[in-house]
């Protein structure tokens, strides 16, 4: 079909590279035409992910990959530490990103909006691409005008690199952003018999990190006032729940101007 979007998938060989391969396959108007990893190179990236043979290698080379397939867009779900110079030989090449590998900076995030406005080139990053994610992050921050007292359990796989995870921080800022009072913090005698026993503080939102096996991603937003809590709880039980994001982010992106944060944006 010529109007399929070129997609180039890094961290195919990943748990979420591996979803993402057989959501853009799957899709009428999408095409894979590169893949990208440090593992499973010259392996096809459909095998990887259990849909047979697409007749896409995975390579460990992110530019030549994009030179060679045209490819028009690029969904990188790897690891913190790559994700933002890949975006920038992305954009480099002319090729717009989609980057769900959270634990980016805000300075990351900054120099990558700059690299995007400055290429023309449209961008997206989104912590989380479920819709369920996004309405608890949404609902959150409309309690939060009432409710300024909030802390946030986040529940993930045990092999997640990075803590709190990049729903919690973006839920956190959301809160802040919407109270129109202040939480009433802690008293100034508390003690923390071991360091990070209330968790870390993200503005004045107390962020609980659970790592185990079981798990995939889930977050429960608890607000607390006098003789009431509320809670808005969010449960990804499959990876499958962040592809219809994932693809309308891959559909979106190339009419972007600059970088947009958040899927809740292209909605
Ligand atoms: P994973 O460890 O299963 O996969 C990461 C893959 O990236 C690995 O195969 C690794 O070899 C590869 N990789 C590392 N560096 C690379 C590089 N420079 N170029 C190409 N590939 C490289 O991890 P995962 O569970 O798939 O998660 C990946 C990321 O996605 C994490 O940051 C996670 O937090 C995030 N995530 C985001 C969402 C979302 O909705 N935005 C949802 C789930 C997970």
């Amino acid at each position: 079909m010529p109007d399929e979007i070129r997609v180039a998938v890094a961290g195919a060989a990943g748990r979420m590279g591996r979803e993402v391969v057989r959501a853009v396959a799957e899709a009428p108007d999408t095409i894979l035409v590169a893949a990208v990893d440090r593992v499973g190179i010259g392996e096809d990236a459909g095998d990887l992910a259990n849909i047979g043979p697409l007749g896409v290698t995975v390579s460990d080379d992110l530019e030549a990959s994009l030179k060679k397939s045209s490819a028009q867009v690029l969904v990188d779900f790897t690891i913190p530490t790559s994700a933002l110079s890949n975006a920038g030989v992305a954009i480099q090449s002319g090729v717009s990103p989609v980057v769900g590998t959270t634990g980016l900076t805000s300075d990351d995030t900054k120099r990558l909006a700059g690299w995007a406005r400055d290429a023309g080139v449209g961008a997206v990053v989104a912590p989380n691409f479920a819709i369920g994610a996004v309405l608890m992050i949404r609902f959150a921050a409309e309690a939060a005008r009432y409710m300024p007292d909030a802390e946030i359990i986040e529940l993930h796989h045990e092999n997640k690199l990075d803590s709190p995870s990049g729903t919690a921080l973006m839920t956190a800022q959301r809160i802040a952003a919407a109270r129109t009072q202040p939480p009433r913090g802690a008293p100034a005698n508390t003690i923390e018999k071991v360091p990070g026993g209330r968790g870390a503080d993200v503005n004045l939102v107390r962020v609980h990190s659970v790592r185990l096996p079981g798990y995939v991603a889930h977050q429960e937003v608890i607000f607390g006032a006098l003789g009431q809590t509320l809670t808005i709880r969010h449960d990804s039980t499959d990876r499958r729940s962040f592809m219809p994001g994932v693809l309308l982010a891959v559909r979106k992106v190339r009419k972007l101007n600059g970088l947009v944060v958040g899927l809740e944006e292209l909605l």
